[in-house]
């Protein structure tokens, strides 16, 4: 089959069309700044050269109009015809806990995706735009919704529901989600592949490790528990995210800080993580890392703090998986951070984790990175959350 791929941000359109019986990218693309004065469109046809035009994209129904000009076009396109392409993913934020599986998209399907966009206002909405503007210029073509949220509703209620009162999750859904779905379920799969075990029989702890950042706990290749929560604001430190906090510290500081409560949240979200335990020196893991090796102590501080609430959380799942057969690091830092796959490692001293350090090094592909002697397998594996939605379309089509 081929399979369109598309993710929509709210001024960017990234797309992969993906033949789902090789695995072989057949073209991908990025629409940047849209809406903006100066756009960007790059398009990357297979192993062709890469092309990177600056111009003006209005919407993003301007976005899928040029990206269905570029892989049919004659001399660089990569099909004749669009009905070459058998089925659209799409990647949804939030599903709610409407969505435990990708679903055909249909005038149902929409208005159950729009009643969950108040769980994610910013994302749900231009997920649906980028549906729409594919529905216009491929009306007859099957579109299928695969959704952030979906992997992790096996999640069983003990590690979704919050101590609150249990009325806010009867009326207001009020509950974990967890995010990075796509992800967990690509890397958790292919770690069991690598181990050469049924998935059914493993139990693995995946670190997502990006801007935002999560780990997931997974049994039998189902979530069993994740760090993100109601909203990704929730788990591990992250660039600019504080991760979990006491949440009478909103209160505190609005009230010291003659701060709305608004703003605070803001402040969690775009000042916190590395960025504010640093003191403003680095959101990034490159610039930390090179602070860290000159020995800056706001990078040192940033660091530690990042890799004890990582390994904190990993530590937990041990718990919840009933042992740990292997741990997964991935995304932005987990597959090129060694020093931060280092610092986390180093503290799992007492699940009998090692690393063989000369590989953690040198990494190169998905590889495992631990030791001969590891009682836990430890690798670091590339994610691609593209090639997950292709696999799951084909699923749910088939
Ligand atoms: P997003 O959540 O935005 O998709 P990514 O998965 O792209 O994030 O991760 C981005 C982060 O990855 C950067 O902020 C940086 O901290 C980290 N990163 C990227 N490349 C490197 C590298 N070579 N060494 C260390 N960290 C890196």
């Amino acid at each position: 089959m081929k399979v369109l791929v598309i993710n929509c941000g709210s001024s960017s359109l990234k797309f992969r069309l993906i033949d789902t019986d090789t695995e072989e990218v057949m073209a991908r693309g990025l629409f940047e700044r849209i809406g903006e004065e100066k756009g960007r469109f790059t398009y990357i046809p297979g192993e062709g050269e890469k092309d990177a035009v600056d111009m003006i994209i209005p919407d993003h129904y301007e976005a899928v109009k040029h990206l269905i000009y570029a892989i049919t076009d004659k001399d660089r396109g990569v099909i004749k015809s669009l009905e070459e392409i058998d089925a659209v993913g799409h990647r949804i934020v939030h599903g709610g806990d409407k969505f435990a599986h990708p679903v055909i998209i249909d005038d149902k399907v929409i208005s159950e995706i729009e009643e969950c966009s108040h769980l994610a206002p910013i994302h749900n909405p231009v997920n649906l735009l980028g549906i729409r503007a594919c529905m216009k210029y491929l009306p007859d073509t099957k579109m299928v919704g695969v959704f952030d949220t979906a992997f992790h509703q096996t999640m069983p209620e003990e590690a979704y529901l919050y101590g609150i009162p249990y009325e806010y999750y009867k009326k207001d859904r009020v509950r974990k989600y967890g995010f990075h779905g796509m992800s967990h379920e690509y890397v958790s799969a292919e770690t069991a592949k690598m181990m050469g075990k049924d998935i059914k029989d493993t139990r693995i702890i995946t670190c997502h490790l990006g801007n935002g950042a999560s780990i997931c706990a997974v049994k039998g290749g189902e979530s069993m528990d994740t760090s993100m929560g109601f909203t990704p604001l929730a788990g591990v430190i992250m660039g600019t995210r504080s991760g979990g906090i006491d949440p009478e510290i909103v209160n505190y500081i609005a009230k010291e800080e003659n701060k709305s409560v608004q703003e605070v949240m803001d402040i969690l979200n775009t000042q916190s993580g590395l960025y504010g335990v640093s003191d403003q020196l680095s959101s990034d893991v490159r610039d930390l890392t090179e602070e860290y090796d000159k020995g800056n102590p706001d990078a040192k501080r940033a660091l530690s703090k990042l890799s004890y609430s990582i390994s904190k959380f990993i530590g937990s799942y041990f718990v919840v998986l009933g042992g740990v057969d292997a741990i997964t690091f991935t995304a932005g830092i987990g597959e090129n951070s060694y020093l931060v796959r280092k610092l986390v490692c180093d503290r799992l001293g007492a699940l009998g984790v090692r690393l063989d350090e000369e590989k953690n090094k040198n990494v190169k592909g998905a590889m495992m990175i631990s030791s001969e002697d590891s009682k836990v397998q430890v690798y670091r594996i590339p994610t691609d959350e593209e090639m997950s939605i292709a696999r799951q379309v084909v699923k749910t089509i088939r």
